[in-house]
């Protein structure tokens, strides 16, 4: 159901009335994690200025240690529901489990599935059963192969509103947190006819080197973009190392536009 063989042309997910993959490119940023209401409003208000239509922002955390900030959860959820409709924006969230699918579902227009959920079947299938947009994040150590099997398990359950997201594979580099693929795109715009949008803050994991490949993203053929933006990136509670300020974000956002207009 994934492959573009079954399905020669591209689909089109339709986040009520916001088009992703109809060839125009989507722009997606926020916080890691919400911390609050100013903080998100204040990260919608920037997301915005640039150019962004989803907001993006955790409420359920997959953090290394359990001891880390894990998320404000549905106090998070209300925060992000109310920043996104002040600016008239979508919301994207990460569901981490399937007890809290409902929850997250109740006020999310995009369910983001995170790499370390790629292969959580259960939850896939359970996805599939709403019918929602999800955005399928690749496996810190996924294959394309796994990955459209990850979306396979979606679709099965009749659920076709699905786009990929190139966050970066785990490589020998250290240098960046992660190996972002850009050659995902081209790969996945071959092998399936879902969107894909390349997340390049995972995928360095070091802000500096963001904006050069979120352009690159473009270039190669995403239809979108996920970016991490703080007011105040030192004081953020997670990925503050990765998140680009308002100044950095904007200008970046001149440049992602000029490429968008020359593809
Ligand atoms: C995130 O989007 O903040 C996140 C945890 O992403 P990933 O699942 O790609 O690591
Ligand atoms: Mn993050």
């Amino acid at each position: 159901l994934t492959s573009r063989e079954f399905h020669p042309a591209d689909t089109v997910v339709d986040v009520d009335g916001l088009k992703i993959g109809d060839g125009s490119m989507v722009m997606m940023a926020g916080p890691c994690s919400i911390e609050g209401l100013d903080q998100i409003m204040e990260c919608a208000r920037i997301a915005k200025e640039g150019g962004a239509t989803v907001l993006r922002g955790g409420a359920f955390k997959p953090r290394t240690s359990p001891y880390a900030f894990q998320g404000l959860e549905e106090e998070g959820l209300k925060y992000i529901r109310e920043a996104a409709d002040k600016y008239d924006m979508k919301v994207i969230t990460e569901v981490m489990d399937e007890a809290n699918l409902e929850l997250v579902c109740r006020y999310t227009d995009i369910i983001q599935v995170g790499a370390r959920n790629m292969q959580n079947f259960k939850l896939l299938e359970a996805i599939g059963k709403t019918g929602k947009p999800v955005a399928l994040k690749r496996g810190i150590s996924g294959t394309i192969d796994e990955w459209l099997n990850a979306a396979e398990y979606i679709a099965n359950r009749g659920n076709f509103n699905i786009m990929f997201v190139e966050r970066g594979i785990r490589t020998y580099e250290t240098a960046t947190r992660n190996t972002l693929d850009l050659s995902a795109v081209p790969v996945i715009k071959k092998l399936s006819h879902f969107p894909i949008i390349v997340d390049p803050s995972h995928g360095v994991g070091v802000w500096d080197y963001v904006p050069q490949m979120a352009i690159a993203g473009v270039a190669a053929g995403a239809d979108g973009l996920i970016v991490e933006i703080h007011p105040d990136p030192a004081k953020a509670w997670s990925d503050g190392q990765q998140s680009l300020n308002e100044k950095t974000y904007l200008n970046m956002m001149e440049q992602v536009h000029i490429i968008e207009e020359a593809m």
